[in-house]
Formats: C-alpha cells, sequence, structure tokens
C-alpha cells in the first residue's frame, strides 16, 4: 500500500531540473483480484454519481479497454483513468490551488478505496514508477537525468576517473611486458654472442 508521500512524489507535474523544466511523475495501477466488466468499470467513473464522484468522457480505445477523461467532483482533481478487465491505470496531474498535492491523493485513495468496496476486495494499489517520465542515474540512482541510462554530472566525473585509472593500469602492464621482452632479448643476445665466441 503507498503512503501518502508516495502518492505525492508520483503525481504528474513539472519539476526544475539543472537541464530545465521537465515532467515528473508516474501512472497509478489498480490491479484487479478478479476479472471485472470493463464496461460497467467505465459507465461508474464516468457518470459522476456517488459513491465515486468523477464526471468525465469516456471513449472505447479497444476490445475490452476504456479510457475516461474526467474529474473529481469532490475537489476539481482532473483524473484519467484506463480500464480493462483485469487493471485500472490513473493518471492524476498536480493542478493549481490543489492544497500541495493533498486533494490528488485524496482523489487516489477514495477511488481505491470505492473500487475495493464496490468491486473487488482484493484489488491492490501501486504506482508504476519508471514510467518513463523521469530516469534516475545508472550509477547512482539517486540523481535525476534528462535520458534513460545516463551519469548524473558528479557520477560521469567518477566514471572519467576510473577509465584513467584503468588506462594506466594497462600501460603499466604493457610496459612491464616490453621490459621484459627487452630483458630476454638482450640475455639471448648475450648467449648466442658468448657461444659463438
Ligand atoms: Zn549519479
Amino acid at each position: 500500500m503507498l503512503t501518502r508521500e508516495e502518492i505525492k512524489a508520483n503525481l504528474i507535474s513539472a519539476e526544475k531540473t539543472p537541464y530545465g523544466y521537465r515532467p515528473k511523475g508516474s501512472p497509478f495501477i489498480i490491479a484487479f483480484s478478479k476479472e471485472l466488466d470493463p464496461a460497467k468499470l467505465a459507465r461508474t467513473f464516468s457518470c459522476g454519481l456517488p459513491p465515486f464522484y468523477i464526471f468525465g468522457i469516456k471513449s472505447k480505445v479497444a476490445k475490452d479497454e476504456y479510457v475516461i477523461y474526467g474529474t473529481d467532483l469532490q475537489n476539481s482533481c482532473p483524473i484519467e483513468i484506463e480500464v480493462t478487465s483485469k487493471w485500472m491505470v490513473i493518471h492524476l496531474r498536480r493542478f493549481p490551488n490543489d492544497n500541495d498535492g493533498e486533494d490528488c491523493v485524496d482523489t487516489l485513495l477514495r477511488l481505491f478505496e470505492n473500487v475495493k468496496a464496490h468491486f473487488d476486495e482484493g484489488a491492490t494499489l501501486k504506482a508504476e514508477g519508471g514510467g518513463g517520465m523521469s530516469y534516475k542515474c545508472a550509477r547512482c540512482g539517486k540523481v535525476e537525468v534528462p535520458n534513460e541510462g545516463e551519469l548524473c554530472p558528479d557520477c560521469q566525473v567518477e566514471a572519467w576517473k576510473e577509465e584513467v585509472e584503468l588506462w594506466e593500469k594497462e600501460m603499466e602492464e604493457i610496459e612491464k611486458e616490453i621490459a621484459e621482452h627487452k630483458r630476454r632479448w638482450i640475455e639471448e643476445f648475450l648467449k648466442e654472442r658468448d657461444d659463438s665466441g
């Protein structure tokens, strides 16, 4: 189960980074423990009636898959829901005057509790995370970077240092080999000279 802070951290918003503003956050997933009727769910999540209070436009995007562009009528939080018979994905965006994200958190938790109470007691909620909207440094895993697989500036410097160290070690070994080769060559040269002399 997600905490309120974890939910807040995953709300979709814009974040200032050393590389400018970037989208941040990822969708939430409610996974069902049994097969549900997606058409019925889509109707429920778009009609605005209690207990869900979500009003929106629903469209069928595939066989047994619906998307709802909606609003939580209780706090005006914009909510986008994708629903199938096995899971639903929820996109929640931070919006102006949303009480530091608390309203969106309420919307998600209310939706989850109602899905459990009215459709599937065994449903589980998680954040998709790594949803392709924000990437962490491939080395330290802490600092955000603009593209997948990139390193943050500090880790980049560390990686270069390591590369130089490795290169120095290789050079040392090559030099050792050359010295050894020379030593043997001289030994053989002297031996041949002594033998012939
Ligand atoms: Zn890093």
